[in-house]
């Protein structure tokens, strides 16, 4: 599953993910990072199993962690099925099926391109 990190000041110059790894041995695949010299937002995917203590790891050193159970969230009543989130989606969340569009939010990194994207504003973030 994925895990959203919020890195506050102060920390942010600590190599918290490797020592976060090497604590819990677990596999930790980063999918997205913004970072600059005060602060970082950075989404991990993390094994099943290992959630628990990968969350529970982070959060004694601080950062602020969001399981990204449902990432991006859409509006059926004004989703039009254009497709244009489709292909602007880096993970290839949004797929069509039978022409309709269908998502698979566990793909979702929340970069956010596809709400500034879709044209009628169907699109939100959610946990951000
Ligand atoms: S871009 Fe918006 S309107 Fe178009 S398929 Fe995606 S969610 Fe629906
Ligand atoms: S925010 Fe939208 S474009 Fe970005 S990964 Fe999630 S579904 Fe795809």
């Amino acid at each position: 599953m994925k895990l959203m990190l919020h890195v506050a000041p102060g920390i942010v110059r600590y190599p918290v993910i490797a020592s976060v790894i090497l604590e819990t041995g677990a596999l930790l695949n980063i999918e997205r990072a913004s970072i600059d010299a005060v602060s970082g937002e950075i989404v991990l995917e993390v094994p099943q199993d290992k959630c628990l203590v990968v969350k529970e790891a982070f959060e004694r050193r601080g950062v602020k962690v969001v399981p990204l159970e449902i990432p991006v969230i859409r509006d059926e009543n004004e989703c039009v099925h254009c497709g244009a989130c489709v292909s602007i989606c880096p993970t290839s969340t949004f797929r069509f099926e039978d022409w309709r569009v269908v998502a698979d939010s566990g793909k979702c990194i929340q970069c956010g391109a596809c709400i500034t994207g879709c044209p009628q504003r169907a699109l939100k973030l959610v946990l951000r």
